[in-house]
């Protein structure tokens, strides 16, 4: 028995590469999405549209739209990528990653496998945790935007 996790993990959503570029433009990813999801890339510090991003609200896979943290729990660790204290539960699957002579946490989505970032444990409190996301593996909503902003609804009609 070696505890090597080769390609043992199994997500939930599967789908191939014509099929995540595909839904990736669909969702208006940034440009860098299919190689950081898909190829675990990581976009260049300091340019990602939320790395600098403090609204209310939550942040989901920009592959499945699974919910991965939410506003309250992230910070600014000042490296250049959006960073969180604390994931939802479930969220995120973690894998040890040898690349680049390091030894990191990957960090994964949990439905569908899509590389987020990596987790370090060097954080704030409560958690002493920061995941460093990259932020063209996110999207997000706002939480004052839960319900669908029709204002089409003829306003003059008052006579
Ligand atoms: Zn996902």
């Amino acid at each position: 028995m070696s505890n090597r996790s080769t390609s043992a993990m199994q997500f939930p959503i599967q789908k191939t590469a014509e099929e995540w570029q595909a839904h990736l433009a669909a969702q208006q990813a940034e440009p860098a999405a299919y190689a950081v999801t898909r190829q675990a890339a990581t976009e260049r510090p300091f340019t990602g549209r939320f790395n600098q991003h403090w609204q209310a609200g939550q942040y989901h896979c920009i592959c499945c739209g699974a919910a991965l943290f939410t506003s309250e729990t992230k910070f600014d660790a000042g490296c250049g990528w959006p960073s969180f204290t604390q994931a939802l539960p479930q969220a995120i699957a973690e894998r040890a990653d040898r690349s680049h002579g390091m030894v990191r946490v990957e960090t994964l989505c949990s439905q569908c496998g899509a590389h987020l970032g990596h987790v370090f444990p060097d954080g704030p409190a409560p958690t002493g945790l920061r995941y460093c996301m990259n932020s063209a593996a996110l999207a997000f909503t706002d939480s004052a935007s839960d319900g669908a902003s029709d204002s089409a609804t003829s306003p003059n009609t008052s006579a």
